[in-house]
């Protein structure tokens, strides 16, 4: 099946299974674009999918790469970002949004973990549990720097 079809039988497909989602997904006009390197991508006017990517997934899981995209939307993500970190932000969105997903009985990728500590979180404490991990891991890591260089002046 062609990708611009196969969005569409899924957004409808999406429509009767999850009617939240699917009426949110209605509101937004479906492109194809091939340079996207994820199926699916939103700039909250449109749902823009890869048409190539598209094709290689069942429809199930077009149907939850539509919901995943309608989602940053609907929760207001773009908005609530203020001054972090881009890509921490994007990671504990869609974090957030595949918790609610599996949580709505969605088809997720088989390789995604998801870890429980998050469940029920917002993307702003996911954001700041993130961010804390990621500074006690460089803390660690200059630790380490540190003990090589002292090592280092012992041998010199
Ligand atoms: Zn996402």
């Amino acid at each position: 099946m062609k990708a611009g079809k196969k969005m569409e039988k899924a957004r409808v497909q999406l429509l009767l299974d999850n009617p939240f989602f699917g009426h949110l997904a209605s509101y937004l006009e479906l492109k194809d674009d091939e340079s996207l390197d994820n199926p699916i991508g939103t700039d909250h006017k449109k749902i823009y999918f890869n048409p190539k990517m598209i094709e290689n997934l069942d429809e199930s899981k077009v149907k939850s790469c539509i919901a995943h995209g309608i989602l940053h939307t609907a929760l207001g993500h773009q908005w609530r970002r203020e001054s972090r970190s881009e890509e921490t932000w994007n990671s504990a969105t869609d974090i957030a949004i595949n918790w609610i997903l599996k949580e709505s009985g969605f088809e997720l990728p088989p390789k995604l973990r998801l870890r429980s500590d998050f469940k029920n979180k917002s993307a702003e404490e996911i954001y700041s549990e993130i961010t804390l991990e990621e500074k006690k891991n460089q803390k660690g890591s200059e630790k380490n720097s540190d003990k090589k260089k002292r090592q280092k002046k012992r041998f010199r």
